[in-house]
């Protein structure tokens, strides 16, 4: 069954991108599809006749009073509606729906062009460390090289499932380098990932290219690791202790956000390299 299409809702509207005096105002539309998931949902049931529950801390059944009244732990009966037919599944059924043939602790790699992988996949939201295992042998040290040595080349793509602790869904992964160590990063699957919106191309003018790239030459710095710390830990460690020496910390204002840009985009442009060459 093909999932429905879902109008992506924005997680965030009228977001600010600032580049010196250039503002874009944008909507932020999650990568993944909303609901890509739903279809794979079963509900939990009463234990004692397929009601489907709601989420309650105790469950007494709507259906018939005598059953329950259980905890949410207690009911461990599935299923799920469908065309208005309750669909009873065993949770031996439920397993194998889940796991399909992906072994548990396994990933079996397929090698593809990286190009064609890049074009349909973006990160998902967890990356692993790879590293050998304490009593390794020098053979497995020398496998564990040779992997490292194909999941550095940037013209392939690693891909492999795998389910990361028992009754977990697979997941879809690809092995990098990062530091001298494989790494395996989730991916959000092609046909979890929303359709992308067409957007209206206004093409810039050679001059406001050529200004653009000059700029961004005369902007680049060295990226410094120290800049981009945990500021948070850093601000509660402060604040905790000037509060425990009897002093009010200081409460920073937040940094007032841009307008949009309305001028001449090439007088901007042309405004900041000045700036920039001055400084
Ligand atoms: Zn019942």
């Amino acid at each position: 069954m093909a999932a429905k299409p879902v109008r992506q809702r924005s997680a965030g509207s009228d977001f600010a991108f600032s580049l010196g005096l250039v503002t874009l105002k944008a909507d932020l539309v999650p990568a993944k599809q909303t609901g890509s998931d739903a279809e794979s949902q079963f509900n939990t049931l009463c234990n004692d006749c397929p009601t489907p529950t709601k989420p309650n801390q105790v469950y007494v059944c709507p259906n018939d009073a005598t059953h329950g009244p259980y905890k949410m732990g207690e009911l461990t009966r599935r299923g799920k509606e469908v065309d208005g037919t309750l669909v009873e599944v065993t949770a031996e059924e439920l397993a194998a729906v889940k796991t399909g043939d992906v072994a548990e602790k396994a990933f079996a790699i397929s090698i593809f062009p990286a190009d064609q992988v890049d074009k349909v996949t973006l990160p998902g939201d967890a990356v692993y460390r790879i590293r050998p295992r304490k009593d390794a042998s020098p053979a497995e040290y020398k496998t564990y090289g040779l992997l490292r040595e194909l999941a550095a080349d940037p013209t392939k793509a690693l891909l492999g499932e795998f389910i990361l602790k028992s009754g977990s869904t697979p997941k879809m992964g690809r092995l990098l380098v990062f530091n001298g160590q494989i790494v395996l990063q989730t991916l959000i699957r092609p046909s979890d990932l929303a359709p992308t919106d067409s957007i209206d191309d206004v093409p810039l003018s050679e001059k406001e290219q050529a200004l653009a790239t000059t700029l961004a030459n005369s902007l680049i710095e060295d990226f410094d690791p120290a800049t981009w710390t945990n500021k948070v830990r850093e601000r509660a460690k402060a604040l905790l202790a000037a509060k425990a020496d009897g002093n009010d910390a200081a409460v920073a204002a937040a940094t007032t956000v841009a307008e949009p840009t309305t001028t001449d985009l090439a007088d901007l442009l042309g405004a900041m390299l000045e700036n920039a060459q001055a400084a």
